[in-house]
């Protein structure tokens, strides 16, 4: 039998983004200021074309971002 790997689960819908945490578990960077979380965000589109938002976190009281999976 072949080992087979196993994928990381892909939630449906609307997945856990603006956590304090990433999926890996690992606390994510945390802004102080909306205008900062957006500048990162900003960065992250112009190196990865990944789509972020900036978000208030309820554990820290700070500033993330996170990918967006929303579909509408
Ligand atoms: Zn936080």
């Amino acid at each position: 039998m072949t080992q087979r790997r196993r994928r990381a689960p892909t939630p449906s819908g609307a997945g856990p983004w603006n956590g304090h945490v990433t999926r890996e578990g690992r606390p994510k960077v945390a802004y102080r200021t909306r205008t900062e979380a957006l500048s990162a965000a900003q960065l992250a589109w112009t190196i990865n074309r990944a789509d972020l938002e900036a978000y208030r976190c309820d554990y820290c009281h700070q500033w993330h971002i996170g990918g967006s999976s929303r579909r509408d």
